[in-house]
């Protein structure tokens, strides 16, 4: 009160002074109080034109009223779910992110590990002392962590997922928690990076035993329930194999969306004086995915139920947040998916399976010719080699004459593109093509491999169903869509990157960019709430 006193005072007595000295009032920006932030994994760009007839949930309200982007890639190598949900809330790129992949081999330890497993963690929600997952490898700060830093009041950063990875990395090191399913029982687990043990509502969830409510039960096309054929059955006794196809329906998905409206109501996500980000990653679409390919049927059918579940969402987090103006979705996917070979190959179209043995063992039969005797290859990933340095340290050979050996090896099979060597890369040699500047915004030198292989389009290694990880636009060319809030409905054609995301919703919640950034803010998205502020002050003068 008595602080008051005397600017009251003074605009008493003397009016135009007061005005003068003191600066014109600024109405806040209106910021989003909920963000949820979506990934549907594998879920290709033209999910959402092949299908669009058929939606009528949360992807038709995303591309009949939001921020439509047509020419989104995750523009990166390999195109899979660690990158694309690592790039997705860090604008950054896996040179950068170290995030180079679901699984890269780990020198130190002389093992292949995942983008996050941590042996000092623990898993929370199941018995047994499991080793936990956590975002110790990733290297950079998520838009959550921001958050976390900016002052803007308090923010509640959540992930959740089926998987581990799409959990963690796109809520980031500070996030509040990050839960994922046991692939063995279905509970909600956690790690001890987060907490030490799951609060009330998620043991309570758990105790709902959600994911085996389908034991035995069949999944039939959407509206030919009594008279078709299922797509599947699931067992009907619970356990790892009961889980591995339950995973693939989408009562997986509906599990996941429960989930979610559990976590944003308990949590009172929405409701404090700062932003919440809750980051959802639906996983089923990818296992699904992978069994069947892109062009079966019931890709479609799921494709049809995510617009479904996606509106329940949608409808549960504008209740959450009081009303949609307070409310920003945006929605990606993490990579795209191949054809299957076959599928491909009957239609006239290019592509076919690899064996990995045969071509493994003949690019070290062409090492063991060069150099000598010896297992020179120690470990790969994906088409990539690691080398046994202590192999080469004592064949006294250089190490980029190995390199060179592998790839020239590797470039005599009929289904190899290019390659680039380690020494290549850490050259930073300019770089020619769209191909040649997705890997290097890939190579993280700790971590990466020693060559790096890109086959041609369409060819996969694996004796059925299909997979993605590729440069090429049917693994790169996601949906990208924003909706609610501020948002005004565009279509915009312009090439952009997934690392658009971060910066974009940056600007908007007016906090410092994430530490790995490369992507650029989406103006069309931003403007309206940049402009907001911009209109409120000059209402002013
Ligand atoms: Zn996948």
């Amino acid at each position: 009160m008595r602080r008051c006193a005397l600017p009251v005072l003074f605009a008493v007595t003397f009016p135009n002074l007061f005005a003068l000295a003191a600066p014109p009032a600024t109405k806040p920006i209106r910021r989003p109080k909920l963000i949820l932030a979506i990934a549907v994994d594998q879920f290709r760009y033209d999910y959402t034109t092949r299908f669009r007839e058929r939606y009528t949930g949360g992807l038709a309200a995303m591309l009949s009223e939001g921020a439509v982007f047509i020419d989104a890639h995750q523009d990166h190598f390999p195109t899979v779910t660690a990158t694309g949900h690592a790039t997705f809330l860090t604008g950054s790129v896996p040179a950068t992110s170290g995030i180079i992949g679901n699984e890269w081999y780990d020198r130190a330890s002389g093992k292949t590990i995942s983008s996050v497993e941590d042996a000092s963690t623990t898993l929370v929600g199941v018995e047994g002392n499991k080793e936990g997952s956590s975002p110790h490898n990733l290297v950079v700060s998520t838009l959550g962590d921001e958050m976390k830093m900016s002052h803007r009041g308090t923010s509640k950063v959540i992930g959740i997922s089926m998987k581990d990875r799409a959990a963690i990395l796109p809520s980031g090191r500070m996030a509040d928690a990050a839960y994922w399913l046991d692939g063995e029982s279905g509970a909600v687990v956690s790690s001890t990076w987060y907490q030490q043990q799951l609060p009330a509502y998620v043991r309570s969830f758990n105790d709902e035993k959600t994911a085996l409510k389908s034991l035995g039960v069949a999944w039939y096309p959407l509206g030919q329930e009594k008279s078709g054929t299922p797509f599947m059955t699931l067992p009907t006794a619970p356990g790892k194999a009961y889980m591995s196809k339950w995973e693939e329906t989408p009562y997986a998905n509906d599990m996941l969306e429960e989930l979610a409206e559990r976590v944003m109501h308990d949590e009172h996500m929405g409701q404090g004086n700062g932003t919440d980000l809750l980051t959802i990653s639906f996983s089923a679409n990818d296992h699904l995915g992978h069994a069947v390919g892109p062009d079966a049927p019931e890709v479609e059918d799921m494709s049809v139920r995510t617009d479904r579940v996606l509106g329940k969402l949608l409808a549960a987090a504008v209740k959450q947040a009081g009303g949609r103006e307070n409310v920003l979705i945006v929605l990606t996917a993490d990579h795209g998916v191949s054809p299957v070979p076959e599928v491909n190959m009957q239609r006239k179209m290019p592509g076919g399976r690899m064996d990995k043995a045969d071509y493994l063992a003949k690019v070290e039969a062409a090492l063991e010719a060069k150099f000598g005797e010896g297992k020179w290859i120690i470990a790969t990933q994906e088409s990539g080699f690691y080398f046994d340095r202590d192999l080469i340290a004592q064949k006294k050979v250089k190490e980029s004459a190995v390199e060179d050996e592998a790839a020239a090896a590797a470039m005599k099979m009929p289904y190899v593109a290019r390659t680039y060597t380690r020494t290549q890369l850490l050259r930073h040699d300019a770089m020619q093509s769209q191909i040649d500047e997705y890997v290097a915004r890939s190579f993280y030198p700790e971590r990466g491999p020693d060559v790096i292989v890109i086959m041609k389009p369409y060819y996969l290694f694996g004796k059925s169903g299909t997979s993605h990880g590729s440069p090429y636009d049917y693994d790169s060319h996601v949906p990208l869509l924003f909706w609610g809030g501020n948002v005004k409905h565009v279509v915009s054609t312009k090439l952009v990157g997934i690392s658009d995301v971060a910066p974009t919703l940056a600007a908007i919640l007016q906090v410092e960019t994430p530490s790995g950034n490369v992507g650029h803010i989406l103006g069309d998205v931003a403007a309206p709430y940049l402009e907001q502020r911009s209109g409120s002050n000059e209402a002013k003068h």
